[in-house]
């Protein structure tokens, strides 16, 4: 069995979706397809919440009406046969109906995820139902029914795999399945979702579940390039990546993956390939457990992050100090994601300042604390990059953006540095041309 996932480009538009069902007619092996909302859809849906959350009834039912208008007219341009066509919008009418009914209820988390989640359901069906109009029978599985994520950071595998093993038992007569992205229920039994860009995150919950052969993620690009290509001209795809080079990248920044992507597949071993939908020959990018090349790979970027400096006289020579001050963020369940030290002053970043009041609070009874936010961590990463004769070059940096910290030796695979985030696009330009360009000149004299 292997698990190809479609992001929202690739089934976003009527043609698109004719591209992935050649892809998925390319061969004969046993298929799960994880599908996205169409682009655009979730954001939609998003928006929708607000409404919600404000009560306003007149945006409610705008954005409603735009949802159903949207899928109706992409049901009208793919199937040809009336019949079908009446009963795929009689169906789409139905779930608007429902949207409109959750939509009147008060705001809550289960009703953000009940409604922003829609974009995939609305979509597997149109999809489901234009395949079997084209004679490519399939069966769409409900991902309320078996994708059980105690927390995003947690997904339950075992509960996954064996809901799903039943449920594909008892639909054995198929080969091809189609099912939701980024939807989940939570330790309670809850509409969950993964966070946003979650579809991939499904792809390999389900991949690590059923031991499948791989994960093919379909996406816009032909493969995790070296750099940032929405900032940077002339990236390339990097055709092998660990699972741990992938992991980095994921996790600072690099959008193409979900930030938790690989964890699920890394102790089963599945490979993970990255595909273009808009050119399937493309070798792409497969990350798996062999290293390949070591040294240098990619630049990624995050953003969104907080830096916190916590001073304090107290600290020079206090043993026990540093576990205080993790303490607290432990307790506010707020994870450090750099950190760098002093004698009498640690620097530190977050991504979530959900808590970061009560986290100031508690630390200011014993230190000082200054907050800057709107910084970016950039990172380059490799298989012992901190081994590669070229990475010194990040450093060169320092002599023209302010560098608020650095973090070097904390993995063999990673060197980070902390910027504002007004300064990551020069940054990741200059340390493509050093890094990168300057290295490609040298191996070609
Ligand atoms: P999908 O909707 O298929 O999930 P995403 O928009 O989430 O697609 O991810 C693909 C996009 O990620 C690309 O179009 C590209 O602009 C962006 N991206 C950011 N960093 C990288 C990178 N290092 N390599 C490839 N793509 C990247
Ligand atoms: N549709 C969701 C989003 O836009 C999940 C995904 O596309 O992966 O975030
Ligand atoms: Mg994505």
């Amino acid at each position: 069995m292997k698990i190809l996932k479609f992001g929202g480009t690739s089934v976003g538009s009527v043609e698109n979706l004719y591209k992935v069902k050649e892809i998925l007619t390319s061969d004969q092996e046993n298929k799960i397809v994880v599908c996205s909302a169409m682009s655009g859809v979730t954001d939609q849906l998003v928006r929708l919440v607000e409404n919600i959350k404000f009560n306003d009834t007149e945006a409610i039912t705008r954005n409603l009406h735009r949802l159903e208008n949207k899928h109706s007219d992409v049901i009208d341009a793919l199937i040809q046969d009336q019949q079908i066509r009446d009963n795929l919008k009689d169906g789409l009418s139905s779930m608007i109906t429902e949207m409109f009914e959750i939509s009147s209820q008060n705001y809550s988390e289960v009703v953000n995820s009940r409604i922003i989640t829609y974009g995939e359901t609305i979509l597997t069906y149109i999809f489901s139902g234009f395949l079997n109009s084209v004679e490519i029978p399939n069966v769409v599985l409900d991902a309320k029914e078996f994708m059980h994520v105690d927390a995003v950071e947690n997904p339950n595998i075992d509960k996954v795999s064996k809901k799903l093993t039943k449920i594909l038992e008892d639909n054995i007569q198929s080969s091809l399945y189609i099912t939701q992205g980024f939807v989940c229920r939570d330790e309670q039994g809850q509409i969950s979702h993964l966070k946003r860009g979650g579809s991939d995150y499904t792809a390999t919950i389900i991949g690590a579940a059923l031991q499948a052969s791989e994960v093919q993620i379909w996406t816009d690009i032909d493969g995790l390039h070296n750099n940032d290509p929405r900032y940077v001209d002339g990236t390339y795809p990097i055709a092998h990546l660990t699972y741990n080079e992938a992991a980095e990248l994921a996790y600072f920044g690099a959008k193409i993956l979900h930030p938790q992507t690989v964890s699920p597949v890394v102790d089963k071993d599945i490979p993970v390939l990255l595909k273009n939908t808009f050119e399937p020959e493309a070798t792409g990018t497969v990350i798996s457990n062999k290293t390949y090349k070591k040294g240098l790979k990619a630049i990624s970027a995050k953003d969104g992050i907080t830096a916190i400096k916590i001073k304090s006289n107290r600290m020079l020579m206090a043993h026990g100090y540093l576990r205080r001050i993790f303490e607290v963020f432990d307790h506010f369940q707020t994870s450090i994601d750099m950190i760098t030290t002093s004698e009498i002053a640690i620097s530190l970043t977050i991504d979530n300042t959900n808590n970061l009041d009560k986290i100031v609070k508690e630390i200011e009874n014993y230190a000082e604390v200054t907050i800057e936010q709107e910084h970016s961590i950039i990172c380059i990463v490799g298989e012992s990059v901190i081994n590669d004769k070229n990475s010194y070059r990040l450093f060169e940096i320092l002599n023209y953006i302010p560098v608020r910290m650095v973090s070097y030796g904390g993995s063999n695979n990673n060197i980070s540095i902390l910027v504002d985030t007004k300064d990551k696009i020069p940054t990741l330009r200059f340390l493509n041309e050093k890094l990168f360009r300057i290295q490609k000149e040298e191996v070609v004299v």
